[in-house]
């Protein structure tokens, strides 16, 4: 189930260091139909509604040459979430998991991350589908999709190195 930052049974809440947010920079705003937590997909559909990702100024050059992918990958700030929560209880039954065996919202810093089909770049904003976040959510970095990459810096040792 969604939250909007309740406890339930059987979850367990720590003191967190306070949040800097280690100096992030957030380089766009992510515009989406879903104003509410519990109206949002809990995970992106490629054949979702049509998202809008802002890129503020001084980044919009940092897209040359982002439309040569069909698929992108998007780290957001899950900015509402609370960040205290150790054990969860996604089915609201008393049953828990710890937060780093879950994709929940609510972790220590809510970084999110969804793989998204490029529709179109107008200028500053990109048309995607794949998106779960509100509308609003601040966006922290944009890079191809890691299977539809490949290096375009000369290989290194490290490249070959296997178990
Ligand atoms: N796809 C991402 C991932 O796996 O890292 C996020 C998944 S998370 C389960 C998606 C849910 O987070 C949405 O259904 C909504 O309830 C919640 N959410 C979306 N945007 C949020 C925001 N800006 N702040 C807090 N919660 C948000």
């Amino acid at each position: 189930m969604v939250r909007e930052n309740e406890i339930r049974a059987g979850e367990v809440s720590v003191e967190a260091p306070a949040a800097t947010d280690a100096g992030l920079a957030f380089i766009g705003r992510i515009r989406t139909p879903w104003t509410h937590r519990r109206a949002a997909p809990r995970q992106g559909r490629k054949d979702g509604p049509p998202c809008h990702i802002e890129i503020f100024e001084p980044w919009v050059t940092a897209l040359q040459g982002i439309d040569a992918y069909e698929e992108l990958e998007v780290l957001y700030w899950l900015h509402l979430s609370r960040r205290d929560l150790v054990l969860q209880s996604p089915a609201s039954d008393g049953t828990v998991r710890g937060t780093f065996a879950l994709r929940s919202p609510v972790r220590p810093n809510p970084i999110g991350t969804s793989i998204v089909k490029l529709v179109k770049r107008e200028g500053p904003v990109l048309t995607v589908q794949g998106l779960d976040c509100l509308d609003g959510t601040p966006l922290v970095d944009l890079k191809p999709d890691r299977c539809r990459f490949t290096p375009l810096a000369p290989p290194q040792p490290g490249d070959d190195e296997t178990a």
